[in-house]
């Protein structure tokens, strides 16, 4: 197949590139910058700015089977949930959205992928730590606590109007954190997982570890190799979505540091700082996927967490840190 990745010089889209060239895929990748960490395996890499419609045109010149829209102005909730950066995440993606749907429409493209996040869940069914709400029939009446939220449920919106609008075989995932090596760890972007993979890798044992709010607020965490499974499935389904990809194996932030802890062979106290937090509690729900599907991530958080500890200390000590 002709294949297409918008984002794939970001995290998730450069893993997906791999996967879909070790499929046998002729692939074009399409990003503002290319991988961080290591060479993209696409057969075509566009360095070019979505939020430009003339570009967005230029890239979908052929007939593409699939089309991978994953770029997005995204962060961790240090980017997230500072609110300094609400207008450029709205209008940067909601722009790209509006592009790319216009000039696959155009050029026929067979089927459109969106990854949508949890982030549009409503922050009211997220109160309670121990049972979050993540049911997908939850979002509505919408009231996601960050604009990154309503940027994604507007997105999603756009996306099902053009498929009903003009017949075009779309398919959204909510992506419930994703996190493994090759993604950014450092730097105020990076989510939890890599950040508690670095502070625990740079400190010495018995030291400190400093962690964002009381370490309460429950999360769950996939690995990227379980979220491209499910993505590729979800896509040659017949099954639009939305619907979450993500895992169901919940754990506080205080026992996600316990584990890395445990990967790392180090005890550390932590120390409770102010820090921006999200909702208090958030978990996938799987039923919806497993019954469109026939399928559901199976990888326990320990055998991803590993990986990415092993890999995250890797760049410290290639970055002289350790
Ligand atoms: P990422 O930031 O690593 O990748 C996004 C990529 O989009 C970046 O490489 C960025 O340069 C590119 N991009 C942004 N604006 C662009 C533009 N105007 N033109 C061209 N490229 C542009 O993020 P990721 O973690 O790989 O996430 C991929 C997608 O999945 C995003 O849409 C994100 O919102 C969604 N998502 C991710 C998670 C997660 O936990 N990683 C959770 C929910 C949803």
């Amino acid at each position: 197949m002709k294949i297409l990745v918008c984002g794939a010089g970001g995290f998730i889209g450069s893993h997906l590139v791999k996967r879909l060239k070790a499929e046998g895929n002729w692939v074009r990748g399409v990003d503002l910058k290319h991988p961080e960490f290591s060479e993209t395996a696409a057969d075509d890499f566009i360095i070019g700015d979505l939020r430009d419609p003339k570009f967005a045109k230029g890239i979908t010149d052929e007939p593409f089977d699939e089309v991978y829209q994953l770029a997005a102005d995204m962060g961790g909730a240090g980017f997230v949930f500072v609110g300094d950066h609400d207008a450029a995440i709205m209008h940067n993606s909601a722009t790209v959205n509006l592009n790319m749907l216009e000039a696959c429409k155009e050029a026929k493209v067979k089927r459109i992928f969106y990854s949508s996040s949890a982030c549009i869940y409503p922050e009211h069914n997220q109160l309670d730590p121990e049972n979050p709400n993540c049911e997908e029939n939850s979002a509505y009446p919408a009231a996601p606590d960050s604009e990154y939220g309503w940027e994604k449920l507007f997105s999603e919106r756009l996306y099902m109007a053009y498929g009903r609008n003009y017949g075009m075989n779309v398919h959204i995932a909510r992506y419930h954190n994703i996190f493994g090596e090759e993604g950014t760890w450092d730097g105020g972007r990076e989510k939890s997982p890599a950040a508690i993979c670095r502070k625990v890798g740079e400190a010495s044992d018995g030291g400190e570890l400093e962690i964002w709010g009381p370490g309460t607020q429950t999360r769950s965490f996939l690995h990227v190799s379980e979220c491209l499974e499910g993505t590729i499935r979800l896509m040659r389904s017949d099954f639009a979505g939305p619907v979450n990809i993500g895992s169901e194996e919940m754990i506080s932030i205080n026992g996600l540091a316990d584990l890395v802890m445990e990967i790392a062979g180090k005890n550390l106290s932590k120390k409770h700082i102010d820090g921006p937090l999200g909702v208090n509690g958030r978990n996938s729900d799987n039923a919806l996927i497993e019954k469109k599907l026939g399928w559901k991530p199976s990888q326990t958080l320990k055998d991803g967490m590993e990986v990415t500890y092993q890999w995250i200390s890797m760049q410290l000590k290639d970055a002289g840190r350790l």
